[in-house]
């Protein structure tokens, strides 16, 4: 008989009340790292009077800890038709501009502090099995907009209403000097050793001997096809761009059996890591089973990396809203994160595509280590549980996505694992792979690792 498991009890919500100021804070300090040369402009509520009035829209949602707001309304604005939450007054303009002033009829700031923030994370109770906030318990796939990054289009309301009334344009950020976006390309190593597996098995159980003999006689004689760490840098290094690689130090399975590396961390890896630093790749943490909730675990599994870790990104994308954030910012560690993704869909989490501060609930301001939003995983395109792509179908699927990160300067993430550069791969393999990288290219991004990124911010 199966044993009967329940999911672990929640960490408790501790949060401080979040004031319309906190709010106002919070996403203007986003604003203006989204647009740098923005001047400083009176923006708020309209009791204060400011160049730039916000019309209040949320009622009491935010002294409340529920999830999710009412329905939003749609509007169009910039050729979208984009979902406004906390748009109490749909019958008000968007914007009305007046010589000096500029009045925007929805709560923009709420609905972009909403979606950036991850409220509806911390106070749902939703988890899947692997401990992470649902794709299918979210805003973005009841209303269906997880490949559009709505709080920028908000942003590009306010960006037009300080435009009008500081007569000054503004353009979006640019990286590495000029690049109208960037693209940060990233593998997280969790097997080296396992290539021979699926189809030695396969093998098996098509009682294929004289094969399966083959096959484990090359296991043990010859380099593993994924043990391709050098292979996958050159790979991206034809592009002209640099690898990051998110490393897990951890070869038992998580205390719920969800698997870990299949390889150690062994003086001649750290050396093969240590080469590809030389030329230029990042070395990071890829946090195993259990760290997202164990600030000591986390940090001795740091140290096992020796030269300390550039950034973090969690195995299986884990990620507790009410613990993770105050945890990776206490570990001193990170300057980044790279986890907050989808693992069922590609797009925008946050509905934000660019690198933000983590909202920190029980402090109301924000926490000290940027997040690099993770857009699109290999396996999301084509998996028994996520999505079906075939491989012909992958990159004019991305483009779109590709294209609204370009439009607002921001971030293009990518997690290629190392095994997908297999060339048995032919759906998500290195193919698709070089196909992405060479589309990036043409469209003039800056490559950048997650250290660069958070070097130009
Ligand atoms: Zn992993």
């Amino acid at each position: 008989m199966p044993a009967i498991t329940t999911a672990p009890a929640l960490p408790p919500l501790n949060a401080a009340p979040v004031t319309a100021g906190m709010r106002l804070a919070y996403v203007l300090q986003h604003f203006r790292l989204a647009y740098p040369d923005a001047p400083n402009v009176d923006i708020g509520y309209a009791a204060s009077h400011p160049a730039i009035t916000i019309i209040a829209g949320t009622g009491n949602f935010f002294q409340q800890n529920t999830p999710y707001p009412a329905a939003p309304n749609y509007r169009d604005w910039a050729g979208q038709r984009i979902p406004f939450f906390f748009d109490s007054q749909p019958e008000v303009p968007l914007l009305s501009l007046s010589p000096g002033r500029a009045e925007i009829g929805a709560d923009i700031i709420s609905a972009a502090f909403y979606l950036l923030s991850g409220w509806q994370e911390y106070f749902s109770d939703a988890r899947d099995r692997h401990g992470r906030f649902p794709y299918a318990a979210s805003v973005q796939k009841q209303y269906g907009f997880v490949d559009l990054p709505v709080a920028n289009y908000y942003f590009d309301v306010l960006k037009t209403a300080v435009e009008h009334v500081t007569s000054q344009p503004l353009r979006p950020r640019r990286w590495a000097g000029g690049a109208p976006f960037a693209a940060f390309i990233t593998h997280d190593i969790d097997n080296l050793r396992s290539s021979w597996k699926a189809p030695a098995k396969a093998a098996l159980q098509h009682g294929q001997l004289l094969n399966f003999g083959q096959l484990a006689w090359q296991h043990f004689t010859q380099p593993d096809a994924w043990d391709n760490l050098e292979a996958v840098a050159a790979a991206t290094a034809a592009h002209g761009a640099k690898s990051s690689f998110f490393i897990l130090p951890e070869s038992r399975p998580g205390a719920n059996g969800t698997p870990n590396a299949d390889y150690a961390v062994s003086p001649a890896l750290l050396q093969r890591l240590e080469a590809l630093k030389a030329q230029g790749c990042e070395i990071s943490l890829h946090g195993s089973i259990g760290t997202a909730t164990d600030a000591p675990h986390l940090v001795r599994e740091v140290e096992r990396l020796q030269h300390g870790a550039a950034g973090l990104r969690f195995h299986y994308l884990r990620w507790e809203p009410r613990q993770t954030p105050a945890l990776v910012d206490a570990a001193n560690w990170f300057p980044y994160d790279s986890t907050l993704g989808f693992a069922e869909h590609f797009g925008f989490r946050n509905s934000y595509c660019h690198p933000f501060y983590p909202f920190n609930f029980a402090t109301g301001s924000e926490h000290g280590f940027l997040e690099i939003p993770l857009n699109v995983m290999d396996a999301t395109l084509h998996h028994p549980n996520y999505l079906q792509l075939r491989a012909e179908e992958i990159l004019p699927a991305l483009r779109p996505m590709l294209a609204e990160i370009e439009r607002f300067g921001g971030v293009a993430t990518l997690l290629w694992h190392n095994d997908h550069f297999d060339p048995a791969n032919q759906v998500t393999g290195p193919h698709q792979f070089d196909e992405i990288m060479g589309y990036l290219q043409q469209r003039g991004t800056a490559f950048l690792t997650g250290s660069e990124i958070v070097a130009e911010l």
